[in-house]
């Protein structure tokens, strides 16, 4: 069995690391990061954000109907809402692909909790 590193656990774990990316997009700016985690804390993720990632299937869109999918916040001004994509990885699946919307509370409150780096877009 392989020991690799899960990013929240911050120790070694046994067994193959699944994971996400986590991209937000607000006004020009893009915060990312990849993080590998075990399975465990994959599924306690998506738990935790089943309600606000929607998945992105072939015939659907990221609608964005002015609220945040966090806390359901409205977000009267189009250049104020965050748009959120978040790849999942886990072993023998296809990757998936969500979306959310955040308003600019929550979208800080995630950078922080998952530590995402700052991009500047080119
Ligand atoms: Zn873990
Ligand atoms: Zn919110």
């Amino acid at each position: 069995m392989s020991q690799l590193n899960c990013d929240l656990h911050g120790r070694r774990t046994p067994g193959a690391l699944e994971g996400f990316r986590l991209t937000l997009y607000n006004d020009g700016a893009r915060y990312t990061r990849r993080l590998r985690l075990c399975p465990e804390h994959v599924d306690d993720i998506l738990e935790q954000r089943q309600r606000e990632w929607t998945l992105l299937a072939d015939d659907s869109y990221a609608v964005d109907a002015g609220v945040c999918t966090s806390c359901r916040a409205t977000i009267p001004r189009p250049s104020d809402r965050v748009s959120a994509a978040v790849y999942l990885y886990r072993r023998k699946q296809q990757p998936a692909e969500y979306f959310a919307w955040y308003c600019n509370a929550c979208s800080l409150a995630l950078i922080e909790d998952y530590g995402l780096e700052r991009e500047t877009q080119l």
